[in-house]
């Protein structure tokens, strides 16, 4: 089954309205037309609906880099669903290693966060991923196991359409060094299984699964041609219009 490829760009704690529009628009004069792929970008809070409306008559996918679950209420610093809603967006990224690694984000956070993402029907950008430590340690599928779990606790059938995985290997987060095809693979291939365990295996088939960690306009074919791999979230390479049009229109194999 050839599932929808997501090319997804999280810009991080990076520019201006001004700029964030700009580059918004720039990504969008890359994007071809095609059926067999979108693409979706994750501004700063305070560029979303800026963004948004630069943007509105591309086909582009508008995300939040976090959601509370709560519509509102006392929770400072933090973004809800509906506002990610009011400002144009339709997804939000859950469960970032930079959430998880400098703000102390649980899975049993993450799994209220995805809740909410869900209930507010958003499109939830799960992150999942180890740390080089963990993957020297041999524990790499059991850390994924623990954090796919977790984060999908009480996260129904009927819901999974509305989830996105995105394996991201802690230390190939920003730092130039990605996995290799055959690592991203496997992982990929564990995470569906994993999914198809939990659930059953029709929705693993249908459940996209992307690759984070330093994806870049050189090695976003070789990823992409992997059976399991279907789309990148994109950090650094997202920054310029450039190089993540040439990731956005990544050739397809054979
Ligand atoms: C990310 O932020 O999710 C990411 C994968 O960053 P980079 O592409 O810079 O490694």
């Amino acid at each position: 089954m050839k599932r929808k490829a997501m090319m997804a760009g999280n810009w991080k704690m990076h520019m201006t309205i001004s700029e964030a529009c700009k580059l918004a628009e720039d990504v969008a004069q890359q994007c071809k037309k095609y059926d067999d792929r979108e693409v979706l970008l994750a501004p700063a809070y305070t560029a979303l609906s800026d963004v948004a409306a630069a943007i509105r008559e591309d086909d582009i996918i508008v995300c939040s880099q976090n959601v509370c679950w709560e519509e509102k209420g006392a929770f400072t610093g933090e973004i809800s669903p509906v506002m990610i809603k009011d400002a144009g967006g339709s997804a939000a990224i859950i469960g970032h290693s930079e959430r998880r690694q400098i703000f102390g984000e649980s899975d049993q956070l993450i799994n209220r966060r995805l809740q909410g993402a869900l209930n507010f029907d958003l499109l939830g950008v799960l992150c999942i991923g180890e740390t080089l430590e963990e993957r020297e340690a041999g524990k790499t599928f059991e850390v994924l196991e623990t954090q796919v779990r977790e984060a999908l606790a009480g996260v129904e059938a009927g819901q999974m359409g509305n989830v996105v995985l995105a394996y991201e290997p802690v230390w190939a987060i920003g730092t130039g060094k990605t996995a290799s095809k055959e690592q991203a693979q496997e992982a990929h291939a564990f995470i569906r299984q994993l999914i198809a365990n939990i659930y059953e295996k029709n929705i693993a088939e249908q459940t996209r699964i992307l690759y984070g960690g330093s994806v870049k306009p050189t090695n976003v074919d070789e990823l992409m041609a992997q059976p399991d791999i279907d789309g990148a979230l994109v950090g650094g390479a997202a920054l310029d219009a450039d190089s993540f049009g040439r990731i956005i229109n990544f050739e397809q194999a054979g």
